[in-house]
C-alpha cells in the first residue's frame, strides 16, 4: 500500500494516534513494534474501539476487511503520508529549528499569528522523525498555516525532516551548545542546522533572519528572500525593554511586556513580532498576543512563592542557555541563590562545560550556589554540590532556602523542578 491510495481513508479520520491506548472513535492508528511488545497485536482491539483503519508492520495480523494494513514499515509509511498530506495543503508551513528556544518561539509565533488567522502548531516538544509527521498529519483545511518545530540530534535530520514539511518560511532561533554529542561539535551544530537555509535556498523559500547573529548572516549572504530583525536597518526593528524581570518589546511609541525573562526571550519576541508584521498583523494585535502569552512549560517560568522570586528553567539546560540564564538572573534585585543542574548530553565537552559554567556563576557575584547531578559534583569543589534532587531534598528540609530569588535551571533527566515543593 502506498500514501496515495490510504489518503481517501485518511481525510475521512477524525486524527491518527500512535498509542494504542488513546485510540478514539474515527482515529488511524498506527501501530509501532517496539524491541519486545508487537504493536500490532492491538490492531483488533483498536478497531472495536473505533479505529478507521490500523497500520501494522506484521503481515500476520493485516485484515483488509477490518481495514488493518500491512506495511513494511510504520514509521516510513507515516513519514510518506505525512508528506503526501502536506503536498495536498496549499498554505504556508512555517518551520524552526535551533539549538535553544524552538518551543518558546514556536509558541509566541503561534500566539502571534492566531490573533489574524487559524494555526496549527507543533503540540508540545513533538519535534523528531515521528513528531513532526503527526503535526503535519494534524493539519486540516480549516488551518491557514502551520508552525512546525523541528528538533535534531545529528546531521542530515532536519533536511530529512524539511523533505517531509517542504516548509515556506524558516527560522534558526541560534546555534549554541546542544546536543555536541551527536553533531560533533559547535561547526558540527551550525552544519546540521543550516540544513533548513539549504532547503529554503533550494526552494525559494523565506529565511526570518537575526541581523545579530553573524553565523546567520553569513550563512545567508546574498540570499533574496529575508525576513530581517534585529538591527535599525532590518526589516523591523525593536528596542528591548525590561520591567519587573520581565522582558519586553518596544515598537515605535508602543510597548509590549511579556511574562517571560531572559533577554534571550527578547529575541524570541523579536522574531515572533517580525512574522506577524510579515503576515498583515498590526502592532495592537501583536501586543495582545505578548501580553496574553503565559509561559507554563517549565522554560523561564517566573513565579512567586513563600515570598521569593522563582526561576523555574527546568525543561533543559546546556552551556549556550545556562549562560544565558545566569547573566539574566544575576540582573534581579535582592539576594540571590543558583540551583544548578548537570547538563546532559555534552559528549567529551562535559567536564570543561560544567567547569566553565560554574565559573561562571561564580564570577556572577551570587550569595549561594548549589549544583545537583554528578557531572557538576566531580568539578565542583568551591560550592555545594548534591549527587541528585532528592539528596537536594533531603537538605532542603533540614535548611530551608533565604534568599530572596531562585534560580532552578537543569537538563530534564535532573528533573530539578521536584525541588519546588520544599522552597
Ligand atoms: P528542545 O531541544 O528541548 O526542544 P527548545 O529549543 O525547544 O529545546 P525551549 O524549550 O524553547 O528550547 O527553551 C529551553 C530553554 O532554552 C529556555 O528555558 C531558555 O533557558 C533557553 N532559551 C530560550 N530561548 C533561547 C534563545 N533564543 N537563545 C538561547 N537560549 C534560549
Ligand atoms: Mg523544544
Amino acid at each position: 500500500m502506498n500514501a496515495a491510495i490510504f489518503y481517501p481513508v485518511f481525510l475521512k479520520a477524525n486524527g491518527v494516534t500512535i498509542d494504542s491506548r488513546k485510540v478514539k472513535t474515527g482515529d488511524v492508528f498506527f501501530a509501532f513494534s517496539g524491541e519486545s511488545f508487537d504493536a500490532a497485536t492491538l490492531a483488533e482491539d483498536a478497531v472495536n474501539r473505533g479505529a478507521v483503519a490500523v497500520i501494522v508492520e506484521n503481515e500476520a495480523f493485516a485484515n483488509a476487511s477490518r481495514q488493518i494494513f500491512y506495511v513494511p514499515s510504520t514509521l516510513e509509511f507515516l513519514q510518506e503520508l505525512a508528506s503526501y498530506h502536506r503536498q495536498q495543503l496549499d498554505i504556508p508551513v512555517i518551520a524552526l529549528t535551533g539549538s535553544n528556544g524552538k518551543t518558546t518561539t514556536k509558541e509566541i509565533i503561534h500566539a502571534v499569528l492566531s490573533q489574524k488567522y487559524n494555526v496549527q502548531f507543533t503540540q508540545g516538544n513533538l519535534n523528531n522523525h515521528i513528531g513532526v509527521p503527526l503535526t503535519l498529519l494534524s493539519i486540516n483545511k480549516t488551518h491557514e498555516m502551520a508552525v512546525v518545530e523541528m528538533g535534531a540530534n545529528h546531521q542530515k535530520e532536519i533536511e530529512f525532516l524539511c523533505g517531509i514539511a517542504k516548509p515556506t518560511i524558516g527560522y534558526i532561533t541560534n546555534f549554541g551548545k546542544a546536543h555536541l554529542e551527536g553533531f560533533g561539535g559547535v561547526e558540527g551544530v551550525i552544519k546540521g542546522k543550516s540544513e533548513l537555509y539549504e532547503y529554503l535556498q533550494q526552494n525559494d523559500g523565506k529565511i526570518l533572519l537575526n541581523e545579530n547573529d553573524q553565523i546567520q548572516l553569513e550563512k545567508t549572504a546574498g540570499y533574496p528572500h529575508l525576513i530581517t530583525f534585529g538591527r535599525e536597518s532590518s526589516d523591523y526593528f525593536f528596542n528591548e525593554i525590561n520591567e519587573q524581570n520581565f522582558v519586553g518589546l518596544n515598537y515605535k511609541a508602543e510597548n509590549a511586556l511579556s511574562r517571560l525573562t531572559g533577554a534571550y526571550n527578547f529575541t524570541n519576541l523579536c522574531a515572533a513580532a517580525s512574522l506577524g508584521f510579515n503576515f498583515g498583523l498590526n502592532f495592537t494585535q501583536i501586543k495582545t498576543a505578548i501580553e496574553n502569552y503565559q509561559p507554563q512549560n517549565m522554560r523561564s517560568q517566573i513565579m512567586q512563592k513563600a515570598g521569593k522570586t522563582l526561576v523555574l528553567d527546568t525543561y533543559n539546560a546546556n552551556p549556550s542557555s545556562m549562560t544565558e540564564a545566569l547573566k539574566n538572573f544575576s540582573n534581579f534585585e535582592g539576594s540571590k541563590t543558583v540551583i544548578m543542574g548537570d547538563m546532559l548530553e555534552l559528549g567529551a565537552e562535559s567536564d570543561t562545560e560544567h567547569a566553565s559554567i560554574l565559573r561562571e556563576a561564580e564570577s556572577l557575584g551570587f550569595e549561594e550556589i548549589i549544583t545537583v547531578g554528578e557531572n557538576f559534583k566531580k568539578i565542583n569543589n568551591i560550592s555545594q554540590a548534591y549527587s541528585n534532587a532528592a539528596e537536594f531534598i533531603e537538605m532542603l528540609r533540614q535548611n530551608p532556602l533565604t534568599s530572596k530569588n531562585i534560580l532552578l535551571k537543569a537538563s530534564r533527566g535532573i528533573a530539578l523542578e521536584a525541588v519546588l515543593d520544599y522552597i
